[in-house]
């Protein structure tokens, strides 16, 4: 058998496509409370845990959440992390300043709930922190309508 010659070329196409997908019933839910600058979590019948945002199913006990209920709007940092890059469209650039992404225990709420944190610089923030939900000034229906979380 005749040895084949192959070749390869490597080329790098960075990929760049938009893409809408259905929230769904539980987090449409989620989206419209916040319109309204409310939080709202779903209830496990069975365990009674409450989940932000709401998930349809338990993790626990695998049973189907059918009751909504609003949250606190204020909560607890549990951890957080520091950034220090930005990623957009693959491109790894640096911050122009440090940010704070926090892990919030809400009022209500047996799970947390990533969310921005500011008014605090990035050097002083610690977990226990007293922390309540700012809002974009005109909501729209949207998952940034809850703007960051800040010092209460
Ligand atoms: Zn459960």
């Amino acid at each position: 058998m005749a040895d084949i010659k192959e070749t390869f070329f490597n080329t790098v196409a960075p990929l760049d496509f938009g893409y809408n997908y259905r929230v769904g019933s539980y987090l449409q839910r989620y989206i419209d409370a916040l319109k309204e600058k409310k939080i709202v979590g779903a209830k496990c019948p069975q365990c009674g845990s409450v989940v932000v945002p709401p998930r349809k199913y338990c993790g626990s006990c695998n049973e189907v959440r059918e009751e909504f209920v609003e949250l606190l709007t204020e909560g607890t940092l549990e951890n957080f992390t520091i950034g220090h890059v930005t990623i957009d469209k693959g491109q790894v650039n640096k911050a122009e300043s440090p940010y704070i992404l926090g892990l919030i225990k809400l009022g209500g709420a047996d799970n947390l709930l990533l969310g921005k944190v500011e008014g605090v610089p990035a050097g002083d923030v610690k977990t226990g922190m007293k922390l309540k939900a700012a809002w974009r000034d005109q909501t729209e229906g949207d998952y940034s309508d809850l703007d960051h979380f800040e010092p209460v």
